[in-house]
């Protein structure tokens, strides 16, 4: 099938005006001008698009999609640690079961033009389900363990269909955070974690947090032997040689210069939630800092818990109004290639190039012509008009 465009953006800075893409099965055969596509295969079929722009498929890095539920139903009061436990007990309420598909946020993910989406969940959804609506999907079993030093390998070993997350430093030992990583590394996937989200895990981690002490009691994974570290989460968390290039970060809201350095020497990805920060209201965040500092930032939505929606081109449009002097480009590569590394998906997924996955998403309506208004114009869509993961139509708007 041949899909043309009135502008194609193969890549961070690349347009091709008047453009078209090949794609043969569940690969990209070539992209190029128009008529030099339809020249070079005759006998495929056109999917004419006219007025749209044609883009790689975006991802989006940090996700909870098991929270369907907590739409429009928990608010932020001010304190992180009772909207955590708010959230909890709405799940007991609710009585989510185990075979759940969140079909609603599938189709909302799929067609804001995602095609690849990294997960926390705590408890058997119908994953079979949503990979067949067809997205990639990467799910990170959520461990919260905070009393448990001695896990169980091969429980752990079971208790996933893809990799861990390591819930956050305040609700997972060491221990369990270590072996996680030790199997995952075995797996060859990455692991993901909440870290240095709020003030509340920065003097608990240090010393001692009662409002953390009360959950954790709460929960039955209070232990009586912690004492604090008189470190940051990120120093506690690299003490540990849990940072690594094969590690999501997610958030990273209150980091002080130092940890900024270890994060970079560890060569970790960290996921911005812009509109979950914007909820939890966060100061500014520090991601220009970071990216001076050369670390590398994708974007992700979080869940309905401190969100409206799961469309990461929202999450990007803000971003860019926080961070204006971001070129573009860096807005395209957090929503593409800067995820990809983790996920070993580099020379797959992110562009629109001979040879990569067939993930595409066609917008229609376009305005601009130079990268830069294209990119100005997409972080203002909704929905995408078509959108294709490994060569299958996923969604068409
Ligand atoms: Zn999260």
């Amino acid at each position: 099938m041949i899909i043309t465009g009135q502008y194609v953006i193969t890549r961070p800075g690349e347009v091709v005006p008047d453009g078209a893409i090949c794609i043969d099965g569940e690969h990209i055969a070539a992209v190029g001008k128009r008529d030099d596509i339809i020249r070079q295969f005759p006998s495929k079929s056109v999917l004419e698009r006219h007025g749209c722009l044609v883009t790689p498929a975006l991802v989006n890095a940090h996700c909870h999609l098991e929270l369907e539920f907590c739409e429009n139903k928990v608010q932020y009061r001010g304190n992180f640690v009772e909207w955590l436990q708010e959230v909890r007990n709405l799940k007991h309420d609710m009585m989510v079961l185990p075979g759940y598909f969140p079909e609603r946020s599938v189709k909302a993910v799929l067609s804001s033009g995602t095609t690849t989406l990294c997960d926390h969940y705590t408890m058997q959804m119908d994953f079979e389900a949503i990979r067949q609506a067809g997205l990639r999907y990467y799910g990170f079993r959520e461990l919260f363990e905070f009393n448990n030093h001695h896990p169980n390998m091969k429980r752990l070993r079971d208790a996933t269909i893809c990799s861990y997350a390591v819930h956050s430093s305040y609700t997972t030992s060491a221990e369990v955070a270590q072996a996680a990583l030790a199997i995952a590394r075995e797996k060859g996937v990455p692991i993901s974690m909440h870290l240095s989200e709020m003030q509340q895990e920065i003097e608990f981690i240090r010393s001692s947090n009662s409002d953390i002490e009360q959950l954790l009691r709460r929960a039955g994974a209070w232990d009586d032997d912690w004492h604090g570290t008189g470190m940051t989460p990120v120093q506690y968390f690299d003490s540990l040689e849990l940072l690594a290039p094969d590690v999501f970060c997610v958030h990273l809201n209150y980091i002080t210069t130092e940890d900024i350095e270890i994060l970079a020497a560890r060569g970790v990805t960290h996921v911005y939630c812009p509109r979950s920060h914007a909820f939890f209201m966060h100061p500014d965040h520090p991601l220009a800092k970071m990216r001076d500092a050369g670390i590398h930032s994708c974007l992700g939505t979080d869940s309905y818990g401190s969100n409206v929606d799961l469309n990461i081109l929202e999450e990007a449009k803000l971003a860019w109004v926080e961070f204006p002097q971001f070129p573009a480009e860096e807005i395209l590569a957090m929503m593409t290639e800067n995820s990809l590394r983790p996920l070993k998906l580099e020379g797959e997924l992110g562009k629109l190039e001979k040879g990569y996955r067939a993930d595409v998403a066609v917008w229609e309506g376009c305005e601009g012509e130079s990268f830069e208004d294209l990119m100005r114009w997409l972080v203002r869509q909704k929905t995408a008009n078509l959108v294709m993961c490994n060569g299958r139509i996923v969604h068409e708007g």
